[in-house]
């Protein structure tokens, strides 16, 4: 079974490679050429932790081509997966330009080829429900009959992809069709228990996927609304969490209070779930507060900020930002809190240093109109009492060991910590001031 991916971003690539990997013939193609020139040199255009290892072992192995054409593609594929994105649009919604690109011209060249085999093709990237059997319908009004479409959700974590690629709690496929369990059956069975693979309709799989995203948000907003009780009756967030989360029913993941959600997908498919709710004339006052509590939360360091210092005070201060990135291991700084919050203190202070050991490449091309921010290649070399204080913005577990003796150097002796990672006790009993989320 050959198989071709269309978008070589983080699902796309993910998703070919450990294919690739599994043994099938693969085609990814990209419409981005320099995209596909780096793969073609076997670099990946990102960072996912050994993602690349797997490309050279693929590329040796002559399993993996990557191309710009899609009718290179065509030509080489039995099942292709959609893997385009689908980013936030106007008023919430999604985006569907590059996807609904990619019907057209999978149509054209299917029709221009006169290809007659059967083409199954799995819709990764996440899409509003009905558009799967919109893509069947379109194919069907132009009389192509052996094409057929499936929904198939993805559920992997950046900086995590390759191993929740290969261990997936379950695989979601949206079609009863029969052919389509058969080539599903094919492809996952590598990986997966059959009885973990997951057929339903194509609207439930497209809503399957926007309210996983959806619940976990909500975990994250809960707990981040729990944690202003916390702060002001003297109660610490950790322990309560803690306290919840070590009931099975609810469990301790996204259960960490902080400055809240951000990244490529929790922001936009929340608002594109509202939007979806407005479309069919309902309201989700959840879904809605959800958002709005993950508006407020983003601020909460900054607030902490103005809470102890004056505009004027701030003027006069060098900062130690630790972590730009949405999430550790990842260079995706798409809404990462971290550089909203860079933005937001830039014009107020005088300096900021940013240490962030992955995603600096991509955070300093977001922040370089931003002149007076600049990146440490790393924390061994810094001069800590040139820093009024330090903000934590991404948990990478190098900022919570940072040494006591050199926090006490800090002008300020003051911590910002946005994702309560450092030990609020031991900064205090050290002297040093301590301002987490919830504690
Ligand atoms: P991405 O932006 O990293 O990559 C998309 C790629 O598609 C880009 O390289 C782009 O050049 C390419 N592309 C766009 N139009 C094209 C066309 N007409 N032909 C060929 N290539 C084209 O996106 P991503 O983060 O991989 O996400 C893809 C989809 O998967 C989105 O719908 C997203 O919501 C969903 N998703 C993402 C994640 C994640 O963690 N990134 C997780 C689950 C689901």
């Amino acid at each position: 079974m050959k198989i071709g991916v269309i978008g070589s971003g983080y699902v796309g690539l993910v998703t070919g490679i450990c294919l690739a990997s599994l043994g099938f013939k693969v085609c990814i193609i990209d419409s981005n050429k320099s995209k596909i020139n780096k793969l073609r040199k076997a670099k990946v255009p990102f960072f996912e932790p050994r993602l690349e290892d797997i490309l050279h072992t693929v590329l040796k192995k002559n399993k993996i081509t990557f191309s710009t054409s899609m009718r290179t593609m065509i030509s080489k594929s039995d099942v292709i997966f959609i893997c385009v994105g689908t980013p936030q649009g106007r008023s919430g919604k999604p985006n569907l330009l590059y996807i609904n690109q990619v019907k057209k011209e999978l149509s054209k060249h299917i029709a221009l080829q006169k290809v007659k085999r059967n083409i199954t093709i799995f819709i990764k990237s996440t899409v509003p429900p009905k558009t799967t059997k919109s893509f069947q319908d379109y194919f069907l009004k132009k009389n192509i009959n052996n094409v057929h479409f499936a929904s198939n959700p993805e559920f992997l974590r950046e900086g995590s992809a390759v191993h929740d690629f290969f261990n997936p709690d379950r695989i979601i496929i949206g079609s009863n069709s029969p052919h389509i369990k058969q080539v599903a059956f094919k492809i996952y069975k590598k990986i997966i228990s059959k009885r973990k693979i997951v057929f339903t309709s194509s609207q439930s799989s497209e809503v399957i996927k926007y309210a996983a995203n959806a619940f976990l948000a909500t975990k994250i907003s809960f707990i981040n609304e729990v944690s202003r009780l916390t702060e002001v009756v003297n109660a610490d967030i950790l322990e309560v969490s803690n306290g919840i989360g070590l009931d099975k029913r609810i469990g301790k993941n996204f259960l960490n209070a902080g400055i809240g959600y951000g990244g490529s997908c929790f922001p936009k498919d929340t608002l594109a779930l509202s939007a979806e709710y407005r479309s069919n004339h309902i309201f989700s006052p959840l879904i809605n507060a959800v958002i709005k509590i993950n508006e407020t939360q983003k601020k909460e360091l900054l607030s902490k900020i103005f809470s102890v210092f004056t505009k004027q005070e701030l003027s006069t201060k060098s900062v130690l930002f630790l972590g730009s990135a949405f999430k550790p291991y990842t260079d995706d700084i798409r809404d990462s809190i971290g550089i909203f919050i860079l933005q937001e203190l830039s014009p107020i202070i005088k300096d900021i240093k940013v240490y962030e050991p992955i995603a600096y490449k991509t955070s300093m091309q977001a922040l370089k109109n931003y002149k007076n921010i600049h990146f440490l290649k790393d924390l061994k070399s810094i001069s800590y009492e040139c820093f009024h204080f330090i903000v934590i913005a991404t948990e990478y577990d190098t900022f919570s060991n940072l040494k006591i003796s050199d926090l006490k150097r800090l002008k300020d002796c003051m911590v910002f910590d946005g994702r309560n990672i450092m030990s609020k006790s031991l900064l205090e009993n050290n002297g040093i001031k301590y301002f987490g989320v919830g504690r």
